[in-house]
């Protein structure tokens, strides 16, 4: 389970008040301060090949797709 996901599961828990409680005890994913999961792409929630120079804060796709719109240019 990534931990984008988990809170979908919480959600699904809603109407098991139970499970629920069993659920944020066992399997609920850890508060990291570092890592992967630390760094999230502002536009899509993707968090693999995160850019954070210039402050960009996006994946790989979402800056392939905007880079034009916000002043990159390709040179080769
Ligand atoms: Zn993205």
């Amino acid at each position: 389970m990534t931990a984008s996901d988990w809170k979908k599961t919480l959600k699904q828990l809603e109407i098991k008040p139970v499970v629920k409680a069993k659920f944020i005890k066992h399997c609920k994913p850890k508060d990291r301060k570092t890592g992967v999961v630390t760094k999230k792409c502002e536009r899509c929630g993707r968090f693999g090949a995160h850019i954070s120079s210039y402050g960009l804060n996006l994946c790989r796709q979402c800056f392939r797709e905007i880079a034009v719109e916000i002043g990159f240019k390709k040179y080769s």
